[in-house]
């Protein structure tokens, strides 16, 4: 027996979603919020299940089935009380989870139609709580003392360095933040369009750095002005974690990629997000790859006015972008040139970026991983005319803080091997998670990092 009355509903409750027409003017967000009646009514379509697959899906063990019951009978405070105890970015990670594959991939309901719209409720949450100032509970007041007169470095301000650092200072811990660039968020910053994540949301949630026991250091790239040795011995940090991420781009390696008018998508995103590029009004823009950042990319760069194309080496059904993604990119008016090598950059007589020219591929057989590799087709080069490519191939880790201590272990890809139940690295007070670690990889399991870290680091001190 539920303890609400049940939504027989196959389907999704379905959200507002403002038109390709719409959005392509503005940088606004595109997928809407429900309304309270909304959330409510999905709420009731969960089941209550006793071993709670949806869970599973949920690398932060959000206490879905509870949280959901909470909305179900409308108290929204006791819903954001459950979910921000091991959740405290629920407002972003409500917007750019991909949850169908997360926790709602593994729901129940599945079996029969869609899957509780889990991130939807919780995103409503998250704004309720933004709207009526309702804040995250205090750690008990003997966890406040647990870490008393220790100081750690925290090195990134992502979300894996948040939530390590809302951690240590809840435990009495005094924590400082060194962040690379001119505001904190990272990759949430910087290479997350505001369509997808608005800044006031971001901001809003990033409140959890105003805690006295937290500051912020901003323009302060570790491996370059300061070192994570000293750190250790010269500015008396008893611990450290590394959270620097992966916005390290690839390259293709191609004639004419350093051409001016070529931009990696990570300089292109912080560009936009920083409201530090020109239109592109006229212009006609390739973006290489076949990512989400690539959807992310292609659609900024037509919101700025250009014709769009994306250019990608294998075909639809390899694409690794999440069909939503690709479909908004779609309906925007995005268009997609599959089974294209790229294998130059063109420029003109003036040493203008004019085109791009690709090797029209076949598909291979499957390899003993089943992908199947793009070969050439053997059909003559075609150039595809264009002012401006950006390269959305994928990024590497962020070597620059971890080079500057030898003795780090690290893997040939240059991510830092840690104790997977401690977060410690090889050298002692270093801890590492996130993409530092794992390589580009989702914002809960960047969390997840930062907490487990977190535990680690007071494991640790206490011992000491
Ligand atoms: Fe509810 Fe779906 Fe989770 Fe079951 S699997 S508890 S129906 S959200």
């Amino acid at each position: 027996m539920l303890p609400y009355e049940a939504n027989r509903a196959t389907q999704k409750t379905p959200v507002a979603v403002i038109s390709a027409e719409e959005r392509i003017k503005g940088f606004d967000e595109v997928i809407g919020a429900y309304t309270k009646e909304q959330a409510v009514n999905e709420a009731r379509r969960c089941l209550q299940c006793m071993k709670a697959p949806c869970m599973q899906g949920c690398c932060i063990k959000v206490p879905i089935p509870d949280f959901l019951a909470a909305v179900a009978k409308e108290d929204f405070a006791e819903a954001y009380r459950l979910i921000t105890e091991v959740n405290v970015l629920p407002g972003i990670t409500g917007r750019v989870c991909f949850t169908d594959e997360q926790c709602e991939g593994h729901c129940i309901r599945k079996v029969t139609g869609d899957g509780v719209a889990i991130g939807k409720v919780q995103r409503f949450v998250a704004d309720w709580a933004k709207e009526n100032a309702v804040n995250i509970a205090p750690a008990d007041p003997d966890e406040q003392k647990r870490l008393a007169g220790k100081r750690i470095a925290c090195v990134g301000s992502g979300p894996s360095a948040v939530v390590c650092a809302h951690e240590l200072a809840s435990m009495g811990a005094s924590v400082v933040m060194f962040e690379a660039n001119e505001q904190t968020g990272g990759q949430l910053r910087y290479g997350i369009p505001t369509f997808r994540l608005p800044d006031e949301i971001l901001d809003y949630e990033y409140r959890l750095l105003d805690n006295k026991n937290i500051t912020v250091v901003l323009n302060t790239t570790i491996g370059q002005d300061k070192t994570l040795v000293s750190l250790l011995k010269e500015e008396g940090f008893d611990a450290i974690y590394v959270a620097s991420g992966a916005d390290k781009p690839n390259m293709l390696g191609i004639e004419g990629e350093n051409l001016k008018g070529v931009v990696t998508s990570s300089e292109f995103l912080t560009a936009v997000n920083t409201l530090q590029v020109d239109s592109l009004k006229g212009k006609r823009c390739v973006v290489i790859g076949g990512g989400d950042v690539a959807m992310d990319s292609a659609r900024c760069a037509l919101r700025l006015g250009a014709e769009v194309d994306i250019v990608y080496r294998r075909s639809l059904e390899e694409m690794p972008a999440h069909a939503i993604e690709r479909i908004f990119a779609e309906e925007e008016g995005v268009g997609f040139k599959y089974l294209y090598n790229p294998v130059a950059v063109v420029s003109d007589e003036n040493g203008e970026v004019c085109g791009i020219k690709c090797d029209p591929c076949v598909l291979s057989e499957p390899d003993e991983s089943g992908r199947r590799a793009p070969i050439s087709s053997g059909k003559p080069h075609e150039v595809i005319p264009c002012e401006t490519v950006v390269l959305a191939i994928g990024n590497g880790t962020n070597t620059v803080v971890a080079q500057s201590v030898p003795e780090l272990d690290m893997t040939k890809r240059g991510l830092i091997i840690i104790n997977e139940e401690t977060a410690m690295t090889s050298v002692a007070r270093i801890f590492a998670g996130g993409d530092a670690v794992d390589g580009p990889s989702t914002v809960l399991s960047a969390m997840q990092a930062g907490r487990l870290a977190a535990q680690g680091i007071a494991e640790y001190l206490a011992k000491m």
